[in-house]
């Protein structure tokens, strides 16, 4: 058993970027000429790309680093339309094609990933905001808008969406209701899921439904729309997505504070809620580690000397003396826990430098060690000093960097074991999947899960029985097959492909 898992890390390791052929050995059929006819006559020739292999390999992989992950299609499509999407699942269920959907494929778990090849359909061509309904406080957008752009355009009227992803530049709003992603903001305004009233939705079989709509409230039968909302792209691609909207805050305050010990810094977040009565709108954590090479990336003058880790707070809200005297408290709190420096920032630009840092950690790991894991592990929020001192011990009995950052207002960590460049791949990967096993373990201890915000993917798929119960797990799959009976829809993502409901 251990010699055969050693052997398939071993193939995966020297076959990057799999080939299609392996597909058919799953029971589909390849995509053949007449397939790609077929996708041209739904959606027009230039969108419809099958023999480019620079095209085929953009799309063969998301953000997770390294080949293993990584799948090529063998064809992939761009349709502009709820019909044109029907029309491509239909034709993959009469052919028995997966059908893999991809928004940005900025994703942290491999999702967007065709990794049986077939069809990699793109909604990068669905990228309209169609109604921005200010009476409603609602805004209904196709899914290929990317989030901040979805953001600005909300700005002129007053109100925002809350969901900010660290990667809200690039990423699109499908992909975050598809993940339900978090971010910066969830301590205060909690993750995407929260926002969604409604979807347009291809079914796994082709049909074209609305699930919700602009209702606040509706219990009519099931929230089917909140079964969607996080299902990785496996039981149906969202055509256009209803967004409840917030009026926009007009005052918000920044602070970072520098502490010399992660133990200080990690205690501010209950004293916050606790003896300051406030929910901040943020609270990241960074360690020494992350924090100061990104300082020194960024060429920041911020100190890094003896810092062992920065936090950076925001509060926001309509009232400006409000929201100061909110500020003022906690850089109080910081300062009584032991800040070595504190810096506050009241403007945009400001605001905004602080936050640039945060969001620079996950390309200054990637350039530090091309080769990494990113995890994703969430903890109810007390839990956060027990597993960051867990996860130093977990490194130091590992001899393994596992830089730490994340939103630890809300208990989700990004602890990122890095590989140190004098190990085999194939010994880098017997080490790291040890090592998650009693990362994950730990975090189950805890009450936590593995994955708070960037979904299981095939990356995580493995691991989900450490922290879910086999009947949870089967009621998971029974779901898929009864709404996609030929498991055309992202197979092989949350569960493998293999097992049976
Ligand atoms: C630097 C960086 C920072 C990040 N920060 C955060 C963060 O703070 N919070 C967070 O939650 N995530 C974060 N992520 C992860 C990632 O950006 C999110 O998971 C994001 O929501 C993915 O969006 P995407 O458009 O890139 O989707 P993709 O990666 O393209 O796809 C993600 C999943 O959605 C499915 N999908 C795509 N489109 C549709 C559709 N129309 N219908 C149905 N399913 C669909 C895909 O099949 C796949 O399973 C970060 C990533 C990076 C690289």
């Amino acid at each position: 058993m251990f010699i055969n898992s050693l052997l398939s890390r071993a193939l995966l390791i020297r076959q990057p970027f799999h080939s299609g052929v392996r597909m058919s050995s799953q029971g589909y059929a390849a995509v053949t000429p007449s397939i790609i006819e077929a996708l041209i006559r739904i959606c027009g020739r230039e969108h419809v790309t099958a023999d480019d292999a620079g095209t085929l390999r953009k799309y063969g992989h998301d953000q997770v680093p390294g080949d293993k992950y990584a799948h090529l299609p063998e064809v992939v499509v761009k349709p502009q339309t709820a019909q044109e999407v029907a029309a491509i699942v239909q034709l993959a269920n009469r052919a028995l094609i997966p059908v893999t959907p991809r928004a940005a494929g900025s994703g942290l778990s491999g999702g967007a990933v065709p990794i049986y090849g077939g069809i990699l359909l793109s909604v990068e061509r669905m990228d309209r905001i169609l109604d921005i309904d200010v009476a409603n406080l609602m805004v209904v957008v196709e899914p290929g808008v990317i989030t901040n752009q979805l953001d600005n355009a909300l700005r002129p009227h007053g109100l925002f969406f809350a969901g900010y992803p660290m990667s809200d530049e690039f990423c699109f709003i499908g992909g975050n209701v598809a993940e339900n992603a978090g971010g910066g903001r969830a301590i205060k305004y909690g993750v995407t899921g929260r926002y969604i009233h409604g979807l347009e939705m291809v079914t796994p079989t082709g049909d074209i439904v609305q699930l919700g709509g602009k209702r606040v409230k509706d219990v009519t039968g099931y929230d089917l729309v909140h079964l969607m909302v996080g299902s990785e792209g496996t039981l149906g691609i969202f055509t256009k997505i209803f967004v409840r909207l917030l009026p926009r805050p007009t005052a918000r305050v920044a602070i970072l504070a520098l502490f010399a010990q992660v133990a200080d810094a990690i205690a501010v977040v209950p004293r916050v809620v606790t003896a300051g009565r406030l929910v901040p709108t943020a609270v990241e954590f960074m360690d020494r580690f992350c924090y100061g090479r990104t300082v020194e990336s960024l060429k920041e003058s911020f100190p890094t000397q003896d810092i062992g880790a920065a936090l950076l707070l925001e509060v926001d809200g309509n009232r400006p003396d409000v929201v100061a005297a909110e500020a003022e408290m906690i850089e109080a709190i910081c300062c009584e826990l032991g800040a070595r420096a504190t810096f506050v920032a009241r403007d945009e630009p400001g605001i905004e430098r602080f936050w640039k840092i945060r969001k620079q950690i996950p390309w200054v790991l990637k350039r530090t060690s091309p080769v990494h894991s990113i995890e994703d592990i969430v903890v109810p929020i007390a839990a956060i000093p027990p597993l960051v001192a867990a996860l130093d011990r977990i490194g130091q009995a590992y001899d393994t960097r596992i830089p730490v950052f994340g939103h630890a207002g809300d208990g989700n960590l990004h602890a990122t074991p890095m590989k140190d460049p004098a190990l085999s791949d194939l010994r880098w990967e017997e080490k790291l999947h040890d090592l998650l096993k009693e990362i994950y373990a730990v975090t189950a201890q805890l009450g936590g899960t593995i994955s708070g915000e960037h979904g299981i993917g095939h990356k995580r798929r493995d691991y989900m029985h450490l922290v879910m119960e086999p009947a949870q797990i089967d009621m998971m799959r029974r779901i898929k097959q009864a709404l996609d009976p030929r498991n055309i829809l992202n197979p092989g993502k949350i569960f493998a492909l293999n097992e049976k409901a």
